[in-house]
């Protein structure tokens, strides 16, 4: 579905990360792991075509990224981001409408067939309640749930989000790749989240990237990279041990 080869991310001349090789695949959930700062988001950035690749080359159904128009891009690729959007008086609904916008024109009108779309993915991330809700007025929980409608509605077979699971309580971070999770699967999307909850994004993702300290993108299934070790290099320090069996962290006092 998406396929990097070769991939450098960076700004201008300034390399993030180089020679970053894998593919996400349709029907999973794919969850980019690593410490801050390492390129999470640059490299999210630059699979959405926001930004462009230094070297290598991003395929996209087999199509090079850099070959497709943005309206071919937009109707591909879905995009949540967790920066707050300043928008007023604006509802949920509207919000989740937007994600038609790449087929109807910024301005253009609702066929039956957009509306239809609207509310399956309303429908199907439960913020039914919300619809008239004010964007402004939604917990975060509540409005990250309104974004990834937004992107359902936009109809695209692949959805990456940058950090949903932030500023989320247990429970809802919990809810949140739950709901990515089932999408993935019935829906046959390719979702390609970061997060900083490694043992919920590995007991819950069905593949796993991890963005190492030293440039190298390890991937394979959560079991793959507990069992090879390359997890506990990345989360194991004084006092903090990774438990390979059962993905879980143990914290000594
Ligand atoms: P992560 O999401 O993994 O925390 P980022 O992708 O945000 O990491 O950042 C990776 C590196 O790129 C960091 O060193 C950061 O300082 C740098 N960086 C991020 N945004 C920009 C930018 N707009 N211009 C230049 N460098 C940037
Ligand atoms: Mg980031």
């Amino acid at each position: 579905m998406i396929e990097l080869r070769h991939l450098s991310t960076g700004y201008g001349t300034h390399i993030v990360a180089a020679d970053l090789n894998a593919r996400l695949k349709e029907g999973e959930l794919t969850s980019l792991l690593g410490p801050n700062g390492v390129g999470k988001s640059t490299l999210l950035r630059t699979l959405a075509a926001f930004q462009p690749a230094l070297a290598g080359e991003v395929f996209v159904q087999g199509q090079p990224l850099g070959d497709l128009s943005a309206s071919e891009i937009s109707q591909k690729i879905g995009v949540v981001l967790t920066e707050r959007l300043d928008v007023r008086n604006m509802t949920a609904y509207d919000m989740v409408a937007m994600g038609r916008s790449p087929y109807t024109g910024f301005w253009g009108r609702l066929t039956d067939e957009d509306r239809q779309l609207i509310n399956e993915a309303i429908e199907q991330t439960g913020i039914g309640p919300l619809r008239e809700r004010s964007i402004q007025t939604l917990s975060d929980g509540e409005r990250q749930k309104v974004m990834i409608a937004k992107a359902l509605a936009q109809s695209t077979p692949i959805i990456l989000l940058d950090e949903p699971t932030a500023f989320l309580d247990f429970p809802s971070k919990v809810e949140m790749l739950r709901l990515l999770k089932r999408l993935a699967h019935e829906m046959n999307k390719c979702i390609c989240l970061s997060t900083h909850d490694v043992e919920m994004a590995l007991q819950l993702s069905d593949c796993v990237w991890l963005m190492e300290a030293s440039g190298r993108l390890a991937t394979g299934s959560p079991r793959e990279l507990a069992s090879d070790g390359s997890i506990a290099r990345f989360v194991s320090r004084e006092g903090v041990s990774f438990d390979a069996e059962s993905f879980t962290l143990r914290i000594e006092g």
